[in-house]
């Protein structure tokens, strides 16, 4: 039931290391490892925010991360669904005391919060299926007001 909720319509995700140390990015690709494997549930991981419906963050948001974290957040699209992922994405964990100006939410809005350091795939996973579906409730709705906008223009 879940899958074919899913099916209907793909996830784009965008995965955005705002200065970690990697961990919870391997935890994020072994959601795609057969044992977990994220896209039976339509939900595709990649780098472009301009093709996201959900930005998955992780790290610290070291200085140079600060202005690039609101940039890569103006370009996704609508919904704009944000999900920090990891101790450092959500309080700075171990780089607390480094040059960092996170955590994620004082930068940008934040829809789910993962802990853990690393989390495990399985919660990573099951924060982004407990988002989808707002993702994609709201995805359809900007798509018909556009279509909508379409055919009162002609
Ligand atoms: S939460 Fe842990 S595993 Fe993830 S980036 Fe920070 S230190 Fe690395």
């Amino acid at each position: 039931m879940i899958k074919e909720f899913f099916r209907k319509r793909d996830i784009n995700v965008c995965v955005v290391n705002t200065g970690g140390c990697n961990g919870c990015d391997i935890e994020i690709v072994s959601c795609l490892a057969p044992r977990y494997d994220i896209e039976q549930y339509g939900i595709h991981v990649h780098n472009n925010p301009r093709e996201a419906d959900v930005l998955v963050v992780t790290g610290p948001v070291t200085l140079p991360w600060k202005n690039r974290l609101k940039e890569i957040y103006e370009k996704t699209p609508e919904p704009k669904i944000v999900v920090a992922v990891g101790a450092c994405a959500l309080s700075c964990g171990i780089f607390k005391e480094g040059h960092v100006c996170g955590p994620v939410d004082k930068i940008i809005p934040v829809d789910a919060k993962v802990p853990g350091c690393p989390p495990r795939p399985a919660e990573i996973l099951d924060a982004i299926l407990k988002i989808a579906p707002d993702a994609i409730a709201s995805k359809e709705k900007i798509l018909k007001k556009r279509k909508e906008g379409v055919k009162s223009t002609v």
